[in-house]
């Protein structure tokens, strides 16, 4: 017996070495600040926290600024601050990070999902419109993979709806709408600093407004209700006495993770250049290739901080599913990423509020066909040609 013929493929070199999809870019700066840290006797929350949140809120234009453990811990602090609960219904994005639902259910409120657009992967401001009800308290929109949503119109609703605007900016920093950056807007917005993200400080966020009653708020629900500045009770100039306004939680950055940020932060301009320059050459080399529909830019003015290189697989034209995709491209040693299963399919949800894949079938469909490619600034033009010859390589012997 004699095998079919195939086409003629060609088999790109093995990597021999794993490729992760993510990787963060930390330097000698950033280790000397952390060891200074350790050495100095103080390492949880003081003046390096004050310095970060400072020089943080200067970037992105903000009027007021509190440091957090996570996105998450600033999330759930944004709602709480907006006095948001039980009763209330927050209108957000299936396609995030399940955390950014995950708050809304935390703090008894409910979250009610308006779909994206499958080509921007923004969520659709009419959409949004069309679930507003007399229990619509708030606006939690994502900036996807960090481009901005249109802000404008979502302002304006929530101006004629008297609803809070809650930015999800974990994608964010450096991301610009309409020429200005995100964070400078009459809302509140909510960035991470995971080590994914564009800029880290190991795990960390930063919750901004224009409010500054809602960062009062923040500040001192972070640690445990304390009366402010609560770290300055160890100085000699402070008092060791304290009181508590209201039972709060532990979501306090330390001064180890600012020590990162403050020298993370005069790099993200350049991190994302660098992010930027590698995106476009993954859109060069996979321009008219059949198995990939490629990441569209939004219909307005914006600056992407290219957060994820995320094109969607084509599954009319392949053999194979997504996630048999991803297996191939890890079999190659390139490592991939998932961002998102649509929040609306995870049984929690899909249990609590009876929700079907198709009740939202933008993001539905972009949750099949979704991948996270390596991208970050110090991925080398030969590791990028390795992932190119991957996905052009399973393309191929994939090909319907
Ligand atoms: C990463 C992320 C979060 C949570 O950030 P953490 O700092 O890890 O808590 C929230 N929303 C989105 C869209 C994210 O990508």
């Amino acid at each position: 017996m004699t095998e079919p013929a195939r086409p003629p493929v060609s088999r790109p070199a093995e990597r021999t070495t794993f490729l992760p999809f993510s990787r963060p870019t930390i330097g000698d700066a950033e280790i000397a600040e952390v060891v200074d840290s350790m050495r100095s006797g103080w390492i949880t929350t003081g003046p390096k926290v004050e310095r970060f949140t400072n020089e943080f809120a200067a970037y992105v234009g903000a009027r007021h600024a509190s440091a957090v453990s996570s996105a998450t811990a600033g999330l759930h602090l944004a709602l709480l601050a907006h006095g948001i609960g039980a009763g209330d219904e927050v209108i957000t994005s299936p396609l995030t990070f399940v955390a950014t639902l995950n708050v809304i259910e935390l703090v008894g409120a409910t979250p009610v999902l308006a779909d994206i657009d499958r080509h921007t992967l923004q969520i659709r401001v009419d959409h949004v419109a069309r679930r507003i009800g007399p229990r619509t308290r708030a606006i939690i929109p994502v900036h996807f993979v960090g481009q901005p949503v249109d802000l404008d119109p979502l302002l304006e609703l929530a101006r004629a709806h008297d609803l809070v605007l809650i930015e999800d900016a974990a994608h964010a920093a450096g991301t610009e709408y309409k020429g200005r950056r995100i964070g400078s807007f009459p809302t509140t917005s909510v960035f991470s600093f995971h080590p994914n993200k564009n800029i880290t400080t190991g795990e960390g966020g930063m919750v901004v407004s224009h409010d500054e009653d809602v960062v009062s708020r923040v500040t001192l629900l972070k640690f445990h209700g304390l009366s402010r500045d609560a770290w300055k009770r160890f100085d000699r100039a402070g008092s060791p006495r304290y009181d508590v306004a209201i039972p709060g939680f532990k979501y306090n950055m330390m001064d180890m993770q600012a020590a990162l940020g403050i020298h993370q932060l005069p790099q993200l301009d350049a991190f994302i250049e660098a992010r930027r320059r590698l995106a476009e050459r993954y859109q060069a080399a996979f321009r008219g290739l059949d198995a990939l529909l490629l990441p569209e830019p939004v219909p307005y003015p914006s600056r992407h901080a290219w957060h994820l290189y995320t094109p969607l697989l084509d599954l009319d034209a392949l053999t194979i599913d997504r996630d048999a995709f991803m297996a191939e491209l890890k079999a190659r040693n390139i490592g991939v990423g998932l961002h998102y299963t649509a929040a609306h399919e995870f049984s929690y949800y899909r249990d609590r509020y009876g929700w079907r894949p198709d009740d939202f079938p933008d993001a539905h469909f972009v949750s099949d066909r979704i991948l996270s490619l390596p991208l970050y600034p110090s991925l080398t033009r030969a590791d990028q040609d390795d992932v190119i010859a991957a996905v052009r390589d399973i393309a191929q012997r994939s090909a319907r």
